[in-house]
C-alpha cells in the first residue's frame, strides 16, 4: 500500500472547466515560502489566507451582488443580514456618536437602536422617514450615520429616499440603506446618494429560506476596510456552503422576483375587493398612502410584499389562518413560498396595542410575502381564509 500524507493536495487534471461554481471549505490556505505569504499580506499578489479573512464561495457571491447593486467598492458577504447592520453599525461608529433609525426597522434592528447601542454609548433617535423634515430634527451635531429602510415594515410606507439623501449629503452624515425588502430590482441606493447599502440575503436574494446570510457595501474605501475590519475581528464568517447555495439562488432571483410581484399586485386587487378587508396596502395601488413617492422611488415596481387588514380583530386573525392552511403562518420574507405574518403577535408584540394602532397595526393585520405558487392556487388559498373568517360572523 502506497501511503500518503494527510494534506497531499491537488486536484486531478481537467482541460475543461466546471460551469459551476465549485465549493471551497478550506479554512486555511498553504503557502509556497515565507516571501510569498509576505507578497501575499503586502498586496503584491492576490491569494486566501485563512477563511474568517474571506474564502473564494463568499467572493463570488459578494461580486456577484456588487454587480447587481452597482456598488462602487467591492462589498463584503456575512453571516446574516444582522451580522451586516451590525459591522456597519459597531464599524463606522464610536462611543459619543449619536444615529438615527427609522422608526419602522426590521425588529433586531430596532433593538440595536434601542438597547445594544446606547449600552454601548452611542446615543440613538428614531425618526419618520418618510418625513424628512422629522429626519432633519433628529440629526444632532455627532450624528454619525442615518440608517433607513426604503420600504417599510410592515405597513410598507415609502421613505423620502431623496430628501434624506440630499439632506445627509448636506450634513456630512452617512446615509445607510438596507435594501432587503426593495432588492436591487426596484431601488439601486447608490445611484440615489446613499453611503452604504445593505441586505439580508437570507431574504429575496438567495430567495430559498436556507441560508442566512447578509451583504454590505460602501461608497468609499475607507467605510469598506472600516467594516471589513470589525467583520474579521468580530469573526462575522459566512459558511462556504451557505455562500454556494445563495449563489444558486441568485440565479434565478431576477424570474423569482418578478413572478411574485405580479402574483402580489393581483392578489392586493383581489383582497381589496373583499368585504371583510377593511384595508389593503400594496406600493402601485393608488389608494396606497405614499402612492406618488411610490411610483418615484420604485421606478413603477410594487416589489413581492402585500399588507392588508381584517374586520374582527384577534378573532378574525384566528380563524384566518386556521382556514388559509395552505399557506405558511410564519415570520419570514422573500421564499419561494407565500408566508404570512402577524406583526401583532410577533415581529411587533413588544409594542403595546395603542403604539400598534399608532402605526397602523391592529389585531387584523397581516403581512403576506408572496412566493411563486400558481396565483389562482393562491388566491384560491387566502379565499379559504376569508370563508372561514366569515363563518365566525
Ligand atoms: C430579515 C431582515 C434583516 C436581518 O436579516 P437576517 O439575515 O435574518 O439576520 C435585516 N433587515 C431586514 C429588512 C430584514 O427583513
Amino acid at each position: 500500500m502506497k501511503r500518503t500524507l494527510m494534506r497531499p493536495g491537488g486536484l486531478p487534471e481537467s482541460a475543461s472547466t466546471p460551469v459551476v461554481t465549485p465549493i471551497m471549505p478550506s479554512v486555511v490556505y498553504a503557502s509556497e515560502t515565507p516571501d510569498r505569504l509576505d507578497d501575499q499580506y503586502e498586496g503584491r499578489t492576490e491569494g486566501y489566507t485563512y477563511a474568517r479573512e474571506g474564502h473564494p464561495n463568499a467572493d463570488v457571491l459578494a461580486r456577484r451582488i456588487d454587480a447587481m447593486e452597482a456598488a462602487p467598492q467591492p462589498g463584503l458577504v456575512l453571516g446574516s443580514g444582522m451580522a451586516a447592520v451590525t459591522a456597519v453599525l459597531l464599524g463606522l461608529c464610536k462611543a459619543g456618536d449619536h444615529v438615527v433609525g427609522g422608526d419602522q426597522l426590521y425588529g433586531r434592528s430596532l433593538r440595536m437602536m434601542r438597547d445594544d447601542l446606547p449600552r454601548l454609548g452611542i446615543d440613538t433617535t428614531l425618526a419618520d422617514p418618510t418625513d424628512v423634515t422629522a429626519v432633519a430634527a433628529a440629526l444632532q451635531p455627532n450624528t454619525r450615520l442615518v440608517l433607513i429602510e426604503v420600504v417599510s415594515n410592515p405597513t410598507l410606507r415609502i421613505a423620502d429616499i431623496d430628501g434624506i439623501a440630499e439632506l445627509c449629503r448636506e450634513k456630512g452624515v452617512l446615509l445607510v440603506v438596507d435594501n432587503t425588502f426593495t432588492t436591487p430590482r426596484a431601488v439601486q441606493p447608490f445611484a440615489l446618494g446613499a453611503d452604504v447599502v445593505l441586505h439580508s440575503v437570507t431574504k429575496l436574494l438567495a430567495g430559498h429560506s436556507d441560508v442566512t446570510l447578509g451583504w454590505v457595501a460602501a461608497r468609499d474605501a475607507s467605510l469598506s476596510k472600516a467594516i471589513y475590519d470589525f467583520a474579521v475581528t468580530t469573526g462575522l464568517t459566512p459558511s462556504p456552503f451557505d455562500c454556494w447555495l445563495a449563489e444558486r439562488g441568485l440565479m434565478s432571483f431576477d424570474l423569482r422576483f418578478d413572478r411574485a410581484e405580479a402574483t402580489a399586485a393581483r392578489l392586493a386587487d383581489h383582497l381589496a375587493a373583499q368585504p371583510m378587508v377593511k384595508r389593503v396596502l400594496y406600493p402601485t395601488r393608488p389608494d396606497h398612502p405614499d402612492r406618488a413617492r411610490a411610483q418615484g422611488v420604485l421606478q413603477g415596481r410594487g416589489c413581492n410584499m402585500v399588507s392588508f387588514e381584517l374586520d374582527g380583530g384577534r378573532d378574525a386573525a384566528n380563524a384566518f389562518t386556521k382556514g388559509a392552511d395552505q399557506i405558511a403562518f410564519a415570520p419570514t420574507l422573500g421564499d419561494v413560498g407565500t408566508t404570512l405574518s402577524h406583526p401583532a403577535s410577533s415581529s411587533h408584540r413588544a409594542l403595546t396595542p395603542e403604539g400598534r394602532e399608532k402605526l397602523g397595526m391592529t389585531e387584523g393585520f397581516f403581512r403576506v410575502s408572496v412566493g411563486l405558487e400558481d396565483p389562482d392556487a393562491l388566491i384560491a388559498a387566502f379565499d379559504a381564509g376569508l370563508a372561514a373568517v366569515a363563518a365566525t360572523k
